[in-house]
């Protein structure tokens, strides 16, 4: 349930009805906006449904929450989330470009990379340190080493780091050199890890499962908002569909549903979203047409040796080309890097 506060209610109003549903053994969620103080309730079914607030003062209605999911809901927070990552907005009127390459696979490649990707206006680093392979037999990433590489090529060229955990043990090792947690699709409905991220102290990219629903996405985050880590930016990388074509079926639909039922930004990958890099950027200018607040893109220095995904890479050319078309489908959008 929602509760939603007149525009002239008081700070008093506002306290007694935080009390009394603190007093029903009930948790509450606030979102204070422009002109509406809205007052979440969370807890216990049976106990939100005999709760009266319609009469208390200040009041001016109730709504109830059909959907599981409730802090990432829309209804408990109208406005647009904007998550601060050490200083960079993601979200509102930003448009966040995280790139570089799959995995991290050495100094030359990461400098290179991160270089490149800087001069073209990215504000994050991109790479995979702990890597999600389907084969037991492929390159599995650099762990710490590679973290350090990602940390170093970053500051280099004032980029952020978002890479990827895996395991829930890695999370104070990955924190130490990272800005972003990145949940990967395989990991979306991992609880155990979406539960420690929860208790993060810094935000986390949630990547939309490869057969998950956009209520279970939903959901996912959830599990992380409710452990008191509200600073969640999901992330649209395909999904498995009959199609073979391309590696994912990229669904820019979700950009949509997810702005009507949720307030946090949402960013699209269009590399693993089709698998091929001439389809990378038409599918980055639909994403920000269809309202996108970034997008998450694989650069490689030389796609023809990457060590994993280089079918998908753009090299630093084609990314400038990218961001070149990006700058301007943004601008229409009212986005800006
Ligand atoms: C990645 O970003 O390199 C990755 C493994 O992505 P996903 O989890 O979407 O497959
Ligand atoms: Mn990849």
């Amino acid at each position: 349930m929602i509760i939603v506060m007149k525009p002239t209610s008081t700070e008093a109003e506002l306290a007694n009805v935080e009390k009394k549903i603190k007093n029903a053994g009930l948790k509450t969620h606030l979102s204070v906006g422009d002109d509406r103080t809205i007052v979440g309730v969370i807890g216990d079914k049976k106990i939100i449904a005999n709760l009266e607030m319609n009469m208390m003062p200040g009041v001016e209605k109730t709504v109830r929450i059909t959907e599981k999911y409730k802090i990432v809901s829309r209804e408990f927070h109208p406005e647009d989330s904007v998550i601060d990552v050490a200083g960079v907005p993601v979200g509102g009127k930003h448009l966040a470009i995280m790139a570089g390459p799959c995995a991290v696979e050495s100094v030359e490649q990461l400098e290179e990379a991160a270089e490149a990707v800087a001069k073209g206006g990215a504000q994050f680093l991109r790479g995979g340190a702990f890597k999600p392979r389907t084969s037991p037999y492929d390159f599995q990433g650099l762990a710490e080493q590679g973290l350090k590489m990602l940390r170093t090529a970053a500051d280099h060229n004032g980029l952020k780091v978002v890479t990827e955990i895996v395991d829930k043990d890695d999370m104070d090792l990955i924190g130490e050199y990272a800005d972003i947690y990145q949940v990967g699709a395989r990991n979306m409905q991992n609880f155990q890890l979406l539960k420690a991220l929860g208790k993060a102290k810094k935000p986390v990219m949630l990547k939309r499962g490869l057969s998950a629903t956009i209520r279970e996405w939903l959901n996912a985050a959830e599990y992380i908002a409710a452990g008191g880590n509200e600073n969640i930016i999901l992330c649209e990388r395909g999904i498995r569909t009959y199609e073979t074509f391309t590696r994912n079926t990229l669904d820019l639909s979700a950009v949509a549903a997810i702005k009507e039922l949720s307030h946090l930004p949402i960013i699209v990958d269009p590399s693993h979203g089709t698998g091929r890099w001439e389809m990378v950027r038409p599918m980055a200018r639909a994403a920000v047409a269809a309202g996108c607040d970034g997008l998450i893109i694989e650069v490689h220095p030389h796609p023809e040796v990457a060590l994993s995904d280089g079918d998908q890479s753009l090299t630093p050319k084609n990314f400038n080309a990218l961001m070149d078309e990006v700058r301007q489908f943004g601008a229409l959008m009212g986005k800006t890097l």
